[in-house]
């Protein structure tokens, strides 16, 4: 099993701030301290050399639709001053505006090119009611939406780029083709995929070795403690025969994890927005799933211990050594500080704890 490698953020990116004339208030506030206690830790995606943060950060819903250019800013420096490498975007979100974004505010703070990594992902398109060539995996448009991340992110190459989903009327040896080329161009270093089936991912890598091009690296599947089967069953045995790395997305289930809809849905979180009434249904599920009833479970064992909830869960995915990186989601920069603190809690709580963690979802 790949451990988590440590290494000093402090290493990270000092003089660079100062240069960028930034300042991101919670460093001299009262929560100082928290770079320091909350270690960022640095794994290895699957079987390549590329070291991302064990947490990371993604924009989706957020950066160009909920929340201000300004807070979006605010949660980059944040994340980048606490050790996060790792920036994750797609086509599809806000329609191509989150990636503007983030390209705008990593420009902005004058990140170093070669201390973060980005990411963007092809299949939804970027635009209301796409054409036939701007959605899908086709060589046309994982061609076009890469080039058009690039110019979005402001960047001359994406260290990540994932097919979204698995495209039924593209066959998968034509995107495998178009994702090699792309990155013997120069303009990818890795690619993967988002929410495909084992048989898919084998497939592509398959292909791949048959035909001497670059196998997919990751995926980036939906993990959570309401939704662990995938990751831990379907893709197990991808991780030793196929190298395969994992970004995990929703780790706290859209903030249900949180406890903060135990009580019901307040208009100014996620599942209360009008953009995004689809969720609701989706996060809080069927009630014969029980979801809601397994999340007080889990809040009230949280409280008896005198933890967040959301560092809990948080946590929860890191103790996984298959997840390569959690990919955080806030909509303000105390989330992402108190997210954080998962890094304090993974590996020094009792394996009581995490039985009983697992037993209020039983
Ligand atoms: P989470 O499950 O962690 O949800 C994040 C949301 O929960 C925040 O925006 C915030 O919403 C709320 N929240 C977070 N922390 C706290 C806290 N401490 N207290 C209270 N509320 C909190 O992650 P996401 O669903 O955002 O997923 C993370 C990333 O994964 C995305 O940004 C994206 O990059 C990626 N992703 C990929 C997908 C894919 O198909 N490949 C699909 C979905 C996400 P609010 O304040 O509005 O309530």
């Amino acid at each position: 099993m790949r451990g988590p490698i440590g290494a000093d953020p402090a290493s990270i990116d000092k003089g660079l701030r100062a240069r960028a004339g930034y300042t991101s208030g919670h460093r001299s506030g009262p929560d100082a301290g928290l770079q320091q206690e909350n270690r960022m830790l640095y794994r290895r995606l699957g079987s390549t050399g590329l070291k991302l943060s064990a947490l990371s950060f993604g924009a989706w819903v957020t950066f160009g639709d909920q929340i201000a250019r300004d807070e979006a800013r605010n949660l980059i420096a944040a994340a980048w001053d606490n050790g996060i490498n790792f920036f994750d975007n797609a086509e599809g979100y806000a329609r191509g505006r989150a990636e503007q974004v983030m390209g705008d505010v990593i420009a902005d703070l004058r990140l170093p090119r070669d201390g973060f990594c980005v990411s963007s992902k092809v299949f939804f398109g970027a635009v209301d009611d796409p054409r036939p060539t701007q959605h899908g995996l086709s060589r046309k448009h994982v061609t076009d939406a890469c080039h058009a991340a690039l110019k979005r992110l402001r960047v001359d190459y994406l260290d990540l780029y994932y097919c979204h989903r698995p495209d039924p009327d593209t066959p998968i040896a034509e995107t495998v083709q178009a994702m090699d080329t792309l990155i013997r161009q120069g303009k990818v270093l890795y690619w993967g995929t988002s929410e495909w089936s084992a048989a898919q991912i084998q497939e592509a890598v398959d292909i791949a070795r048959a035909g001497h091009l670059h196998a997919p690296s990751m995926e980036q599947p939906q993990y959570n403690l309401l939704h662990r089967d995938r990751v831990e069953r379907e893709y197990a045995p991808l991780y030793a025969d196929a190298g395969l790395g994992t970004t995990i997305w929703s780790p706290l289930a859209s903030g249900l994890l949180t406890g903060k809809y135990n009580a019901g849905v307040d208009a100014q979180s996620r599942l209360g927005q009008a953009q995004t009434a689809w969720l609701k249904d989706l996060v809080l599920g069927d009630p014969a799933e029980q979801r809601l009833e397994k999340v007080r479970r889990f809040t009230a064992l949280a409280a008896q211990l005198g933890q967040s909830p959301a560092q809990l869960a948080i946590a929860w995915c890191l103790r996984n050594p298959n997840v390569s990186s959690v990919i955080l989601g806030a909509s303000r920069v105390g989330q992402l500080q108190e997210n954080l603190g998962a890094l304090r809690l993974f590996d020094t709580m009792d394996e009581s704890v995490w039985q009983q963690v697992d037993a209020a979802f039983d």
